[in-house]
């Protein structure tokens, strides 16, 4: 029988990074799981859940959803039976150390240790150049760029036709505090899985394709 190429990784990066996108298409070509913390919460913000009204303030300003919480959507997420069995690329988790440990113990429970973990490199001009031009469909998910990968009609989403709005965190104040709480928070991750061994650097400057053929070229023989 055939053997089931899985992957288990984490995209990490600034917000800006393209790590969303990247993961997306990454996903698409090798059949993973994408698991978006980020996507996750909005769904739970929308959906007008307990958790989602515990995140919703938070998030609007840029900062950091409580570890607990973040934690009990992921485990879930992962507990599923298609990341078992596809792997997963966890995209804006972990944010922290403390969530990294929290990752450690919850996948070695489940006997299923991460394989990668891509740091995506880019410099803070194009950081805020592309959070400030990014626009997104409230309906369906589905991520723009005013100038990078504008949709077809002008305004509108091209999958479902529904408005384009810009997310109230990729506005100039909430940008500039993602920027620091990462500096302040996430950058720590770098060290955390080099010294694990597991850390594969990307250059992420350059449009979509550019970068997507260096991750599928870097990623091409891991496991
Ligand atoms: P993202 O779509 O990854 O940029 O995430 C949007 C917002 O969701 C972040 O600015 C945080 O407020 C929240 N969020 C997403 N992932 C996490 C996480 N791992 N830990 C804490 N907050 C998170």
């Amino acid at each position: 029988m055939k053997k089931i190429r899985t992957l288990r990784g984490v995209f990490l990066g600034p917000p800006g990074a393209g790590k969303g996108t990247q993961a997306k298409v990454f996903c698409e070509r090798r059949n993973l799981v994408h698991v978006s913390t980020g996507d996750l919460l909005r769904r739970e913000v929308k959906n007008e859940t307990p958790l989602g009204a515990k995140a919703s303030e938070i998030m609007t300003r840029g900062d950091l959803v409580p570890d607990s919480l973040v934690l009990e959507i992921t485990k879930k997420r992962l507990s599923a039976e298609d990341c078992r069995t596809r792997g997963f690329v966890l995209d804006g988790y972990p944010r922290n150390c403390a969530q990294a440990m929290d990752l450690d113990t919850t996948l070695k429970s489940m006997a299923l240790p991460l394989d990668v973990v891509v740091y995506f490199e880019v410099s803070r001009a194009s950081l805020i150049e592309r959070l400030s031009g990014r626009r997104v469909c409230p309906k369906c998910a589905a991520n723009y760029h005013v100038r990078e990968a504008p949709p077809k009609d002008d305004r509108r989403c091209d999958h479902c036709g529904a408005e384009l709005v810009q997310r109230e965190d990729d506005r100039p104040q909430a940008i500039e505090n993602r920027l620091m709480v990462y500096k302040d928070q996430t950058r720590e991750l770098v060290d955390y899985y080099t010294e694990r061994n597991l850390l594969v650097p990307i250059d992420a400057s350059g449009n979509i394709d550019e970068v997507a053929r260096r991750v599928f070229e870097k990623l091409k023989d891991i496991p």
